[in-house]
């Protein structure tokens, strides 16, 4: 669906995936307007399908169109255009256990602007795809490069807004750590070059005894779902949770690492390797990255009660 810069999106519809068209001058494509969101649809052992969240998805995109200039759908039309993207793709949901729909929520300035400025006119679609586990059981934990090089996000800038323009500039690294055999980048702050932020595209996470960390979102990283629901969760659990400044130094000590993201779930951090340093952790049945991934996707499959309200289903 379209709509122009002072408008409300209307209702949209449906039609097979394919190329769309936009004119050369778009704002998406000349000043980087351009959002995106990610969720996942689950089918459940009894033949349901479940959402998990999707009105968080709903929030986030319009905080950050917000940001970005742009008109956002409603968190009601952002909603029902994932069901109806989820119905429509019901034959592509994989068994449980085997993978998800993960489907991709876009907002953009498709209007042509030559000028600087907000486009005049906006498209807000998504799209599905089904994809496996990023995290199998028993599969290797990630192995983390921490970038000194490389910032993904300054105070002041957007990196608390799911924007397509903070991962290409974070594409460099990311292949540099890939070619060096690590599994992603652990990026630091971009002013003192010494306190965790996140990773590419899921949030980290440090165990110490029963106390859980989490670098505290203040603007510089993306507030994930996964990570709100895995700190309700690890608080229900009666571990001690923690939104802070988290100096690189602690990983010296830590017991466990875990990143949070809607691709990867809760996935395990085996090593950290900072300035010639490699840091090991605690990973397997016993930890409590385990602990909560069993927890979190549990709810999302519909195999533990989900007493929050946090799933949707879709029939
Ligand atoms: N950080 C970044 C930079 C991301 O791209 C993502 C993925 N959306 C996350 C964190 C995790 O967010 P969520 O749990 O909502 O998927």
């Amino acid at each position: 669906t379209r709509c122009s810069k002072d408008e409300n999106f209307e209702q949209g519809q449906l039609s097979p995936y394919g190329n769309i068209e936009l004119s050369p001058s778009a704002g998406a494509l000349n000043y980087g307007q351009g959002l995106y969101e990610g969720t996942k649809a689950y089918r459940t052992e009894d033949g349901r399908f479940l959402l998990f969240r999707p009105d968080q998805n709903a929030m986030r995109m319009k905080m950050g169109a917000e940001r970005m200039c742009m008109p956002s759908p409603s968190i009601d039309q952002f909603v029902y255009a994932v069901k109806q993207i989820t119905l429509a793709n019901k034959r592509w949901i994989p068994p449980p256990g085997k993978g998800t729909l993960y489907i991709r929520p876009l907002l953009m300035g498709s209007g042509p602007i030559l000028g600087l400025g907000p486009a005049p006119e906006y498209t807000f679609l998504v799209y599905a795809s089904s994809v496996g586990n990023y995290f199998k059981e028993g599969s290797a934990p990630l192995n983390l490069f921490v970038e000194e090089e490389f910032v993904r996000a300054t105070p002041g800038g957007a990196g608390g807004v799911k924007t397509s323009g903070n991962y290409a500039p974070v594409l460099k690294a990311l292949m540099r750590a890939k070619n060096r055999g690590f599994s992603d980048v652990l990026y630091l702050d971009a002013v003192k070059r010494k306190n965790l932020e996140e990773v590419s595209s899921c949030n980290i996470f440090i165990v110490k005894g029963n106390v859980i960390s989490t670098p505290a979102a203040n603007g510089t990283i993306l507030e994930g779902i996964t990570r709100k629901s895995v700190v309700e969760i690890a608080r229900d659990h009666g571990y001690q949770v923690e939104e802070r400044v988290i100096p690189v130094d602690e990983l010296i000590d830590a017991d466990e690492v875990f990143c949070t993201g809607t691709a990867v779930v809760v996935a395990p951090v085996g090593t950290v390797t900072y300035q010639n340093r490699r840091f090991e952790f605690t990973t397997g049945a016993h930890s409590v990255c385990q602990e909560l991934y069993s927890t979190l996707v549990g709810i999302q499959t519909g195999v533990i009660e989900d007493k929050k309200g946090w799933t949707i289903e879709v029939n």
